[in-house]
């Protein structure tokens, strides 16, 4: 028997409407490229459109496949996914005009090239030839009319594309549905993830191609909360100011990105005046920020963990009832984990090379490969590419393997130990090791290459190339370097380069890189 309920399919231009109709005064507000800080209410957001955010919604909500791509890729790479993903229109910023003017003319599929901008900020004539199908944002929108019938459809319907570098070989997409979205940001919003509400303005530092902000688009036009946009001002004065003007109550980003806010508030002697909550996740957030933001500022971190592959959010580390009580040491021990599974997500962990896959206890010392399932949890690759990533249990569930290795406490906090893929995160940025490994053994003084992540006190995380010469060969340090040059993003070119006799091998001939990190934990990155 089927419960009589409504039939009404989930999608994510409810979220928009529903904003419009009940929250129509809140603001989305944004410091633009131009300079400028843009106010919009979900009101008018509703009716007409205001570049990214709005993206989000036209584009999905017109039952179109949003695909935000990260600009900071290498060209290469970036025209490599926009074939991969049959991209018909890219939309762009004209901060990245000289990225676009050298992409353009190598991509497949796209047949228009939007410049979200006026007519007045266009690029001249002669440049403008120079990107043939190159249309203006705004001109666009003034043709078109205001008022815009949402189309119903499956919620199962793709909505947004996300390609990660996270995993090996080439980018591969994730592609999220609207009802995937959806449950994912009722979820994110709950008390003891987000704890977003229409009294909360929230700021996302998190780049909106990185896993659509962490969901936090469409969490505040759900819960009615006001935006804060914060566009290319991330450093630590710009978004001190942003947070103290628009009173911004939550905001979320990597750990890098607080140490210079952190920095600047400590050098002026300046406090938070409305912020109460900063989710930080990406890549772990160290105790000692969790502890400076909750006794210096009164600021609570709720440290979290997730993936492109899980929308992202799968665990926060909120408290449970019990945890008030412990003392500021107890309490820190349990904001620093990764935290417990939200509804929605499950979690297990198995033993590292046991096919049997079976579960590990929780009891906070057995570590083995996280592996989570859920609602918004990747069941295979966009166009099927490496195969079927799922792990089956006995009883035939599929469950996807994250990569990461954890332990789990009796409490059911996770506490990330390792990750098992080895790249590389700088910035909060993946660094794919093995291109670069791949890039340095086209060198015909290299004979094996292992690309390792090294502790940097910025960037957390910078490359460090460990190489194996060919007998009789040589090359030194700043010929490999130099190797790099035009290959690459320059920010992923690695920081140093150390020679070695061997690099060890596990059984299956695979390079046992957790080796080589601990052989150099603590080598000293030169530029560092
Ligand atoms: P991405 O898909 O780029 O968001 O990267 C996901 C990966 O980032 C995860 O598989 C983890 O390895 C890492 N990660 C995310 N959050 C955390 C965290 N709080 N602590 C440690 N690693 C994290």
């Amino acid at each position: 028997m089927f419960g009589h309920m409504m039939q009404l399919p989930l999608l994510i231009s409810s979220l928009i409407v529903h904003a419009e109709r009940h929250h129509g005064d809140q603001l989305v507000v944004s410091r633009r490229v131009e300079g400028d800080i843009h106010r919009i209410s979900y009101r008018e957001l509703a009716w007409n459109t205001h570049r990214h955010m709005e993206l989000y919604y036209g584009v999905s909500g017109s039952g179109r496949v949003l695909h935000t791509v990260n600009p900071r890729l290498h060209p290469d790479q970036i025209v490599y996914i926009a074939d991969h993903a049959e991209d018909q229109v890219l939309f762009f910023d004209m901060t990245f005009w000289p990225l676009i003017q050298a992409v353009a003319g190598r991509t497949k599929t796209v047949r228009h090239w939007v410049a979200m901008t006026d007519r007045a900020h266009m690029p001249a004539a002669e440049q403008a030839a120079k990107v043939p199908g190159l249309l203006c944002y705004e001109e666009l929108l003034e043709q078109a009319s205001d008022r815009y019938a949402w189309p119903v459809f499956d919620e199962n319907t793709a909505s947004s594309l996300c390609y990660t570098s996270g995993t090996t070989g080439n980018p591969k997409g994730v592609l999220y549905s609207h009802r995937s979205t959806v449950l994912h940001t009722m979820v994110a919003a709950l008390p003891d993830c987000f704890g977003c509400s229409a009294a909360d303005a929230i700021l996302p530092v998190v780049p909106m191609f990185h896993v659509n902000s962490w969901g936090i688009v469409y969490m505040a036009p759900m819960t009615g909360a006001k935006l804060v946009l914060p566009g290319l001002g991330l450093d630590g004065k710009s978004l001190y100011e942003l947070f103290e003007s628009e009173g911004v109550t939550i905001s979320a980003g990597v750990p890098t990105v607080w140490q210079g806010l952190l920095a600047h508030v400590e050098a002026h002697g300046l406090k938070f005046s409305t912020m109460r909550k900063s989710a930080i996740g990406g890549s772990a957030c160290p105790p000692a920020m969790i502890r400076k933001f909750r006794d210096d500022y009164g600021v609570r971190v709720l440290h979290a963990w997730g993936m492109t592959e899980m929308s992202p959010i799968g665990t926060a580390a909120a408290f449970k009832a019990q945890h008030h009580a412990l003392d500021d040491e107890g309490q820190l021990a349990v904001m620093s984990t990764q935290g417990r599974a939200v509804y929605g997500v499950d979690m297990k962990i198995v033993g590292q090379d046991d096919a049997s896959g079976a579960e590990l206890p929780w009891d906070g010392q057995a570590s083995g490969d996280l592996l989570v399932r859920g609602p918004w949890i990747i069941d295979t690759y966009f166009k099927g590419e490496g195969g079927n990533p799922l792990v089956q249990d006995a009883d035939g569930n599929g469950w996807f393997p994250t990569g990461d290795v954890a332990k789990i406490t009796p409490e059911g906090y996770m506490v990330i130990t390792d990750h098992s893929k080895d790249v590389i995160k700088s910035g909060g940025e993946w660094i794919g090791s093995i291109d670069l490994e791949n890039i340095a053994m086209a060198h015909p003084a290299v004979a094996m290459a292992a690309c390792i992540a090294a502790h940097h006190p910025k960037w957390d995380e910078r490359p460090l190339l460990v190489v194996v010469k060919k007998p009789g060969m040589d090359v030194t340090r700043e010929e490999l370097l130099a190797f790099y040059e035009g290959k690459i993003a320059k920010w992923w070119t690695p920081d140093d380069v150390v020679f070695v006799d061997a690099i060890p091998l596990g059984a299956t001939g695979k390079m046992q890189k957790n080796k080589l990190r601990e052989q150099f934990k603590a080598h000293c990155l030169p530029r560092s």
